[in-house]
């Protein structure tokens, strides 16, 4: 039998999808479970799973997704239980484990559309205190509405893929003309982003209370920003180049099923919303994030450690506030929570935050030190949630700045 250590993310509770390939496998999909993969297409060539095997051997899960939690659940308890026994299929043939070492991780699915929503309140609060009106950091729709814009889904990036600086328009301070050149403050935002696992078909609204059929898993999610690009550009419409330059994923779609056991109450919500988004029970998901930023030739330093449970608005009132006008969602979409940031100075998930505009530093393991991101560092962030002896996690998502083209 496998073992597998009690730290691992991918422990036997967890089996995330994913879209791997090795020097002699084409892309395909896989589960994680420890430091190896299992090698769903290998898997199917030696026993009947019930589905067309075909999609097991595409470049996205999209399609293997597309048949549906009874299936993609069934699988995933299987392997649990096959996991578990010596005599199963999984241990009886040759080539069905793969080191994680050995292999390269794709884009999981194909992302047809993307949403970025703002749903941390401490996170609002803290920019509106420094772009707008400290005393009125959060705008009168804040507290009714999961507040959302359209994001860009054709540079969303795997883990492990670099960016490049990005240019743009910037306006100087005390400058009456903008200019043209690199963004000096280049961000992250700690984000999870959800994956659509069903569609609800267009003029057909996801009730608050059926979202949750509707979400397939999450992945970690960076929402890179450039902040000078941003500032000057977002009034009135809100964020364009400034953010639609790249997004970073981590690689393994972690199911709601395998975070069911971390589920814990969100925050009280005041005023109470309308019904449409009114949902009971525990929506929320206690799952450790952290941050750090690994300049190049050196350590890594933790900035920021925070928790998705800090979410003011949860999926579910997502799902339902993005689709009560009857806009489709299509499986493969990911919608991003916003970023994540807790009320503690260390827990904020920018570097806008962090910093508080640049207004100071956070100290590097090579003595320097840094208001925003500089190129040839790395950024990577963490997530995992860990109760009663049970550990599931994202693994990281993993981005190296490279100097602007
Ligand atoms: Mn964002």
């Amino acid at each position: 039998m496998i073992s597998i250590s009690d730290q691992s993310d991918f422990s036997i509770h967890n089996i995330p999808f994913g879209i791997f390939s090795t020097a002699d496998r084409s892309k395909r999909a896989g589960c994680a479970i420890g430091h190896q993969i299992i090698d769903l297409q290998v898997l199917a060539d030696k026993i009947d799973l019930g589905f067309d095997r075909q999609v097991l051997s595409a470049e996205t899960l999209n399609n293997f997704i597309g048949l549906g939690k009874q299936v993609t659940s069934h699988l995933r308890a299987r392997i649990q239980a096959w996991l578990r026994d010596d005599a199963s299929v999984l241990y009886a043939q040759e080539g069905i484990f793969v080191e994680q070492s050995d292999a390269q991780m794709h884009m999981p699915v194909h992302v047809g559309d993307y949403t970025d929503f703002y749903s941390s309140i401490e996170h609002a609060t803290n920019v509106g205190k420094m772009f707008r009106d400290p005393a009125n950091a959060l705008l009168p729709n804040w507290r009714h509405l999961p507040v959302g814009y359209h994001g860009r889904a054709s540079s969303i990036v795997v883990s492990g893929a670099p960016l490049h600086r990005p240019c743009g328009q910037l306006m100087p301070k005390g400058a009456d003309q903008p200019i043209y050149g690199p963004t000096g403050r280049l961000d992250f935002e700690l984000e999870m982003a959800f994956i659509i696992g069903k569609e609800n078909g267009l003029g057909n609204p996801i009730s608050v209370n059926d979202a949750e059929d509707y979400i397939f898993g999450m992945v970690i999610f960076n929402d890179w920003s450039a902040r000078d690009i941003q500032k000057w550009e977002y009034v009135p419409l809100g964020p364009f180049l400034g953010k639609n330059f790249g997004s970073s994923i981590s690689p393994w779609i972690v199911t709601m099923e395998a975070l069911d056991h971390f589920r814990v109450s969100g925050p009280t919500q005041q005023p109470a919303v309308l019904d449409y988004l009114s949902s009971s029970g525990d929506r929320n998901y206690d799952i450790s994030l952290e941050v750090g930023i690994q300049p190049h030739g050196s350590e890594e330093a933790v900035v920021c450690r925070s928790n998705f449970k800090y979410m003011y608005w949860n999926m579910c009132q997502q799902l339902a506030h993005h689709t009560v006008n009857g806009c489709n969602v299509r499986i493969g979409d990911m919608l991003a929570s916003g970023t994540i940031s807790g009320k503690d100075e260390s827990s904020y998930g920018s570097m806008l935050e962090l910093s508080w505009a640049g207004s100071k530093s956070l100290p590097m393991t090579d003595g320097t030190e840094r208001k925003f991101i500089h190129d040839g560092d790395t950024v990577k962030m963490r997530a995992f949630a860990q109760k009663d002896g049970r550990r599931v996690g994202f693994g990281e998502v993993s981005t190296q700045i490279l100097p602007h083209k």
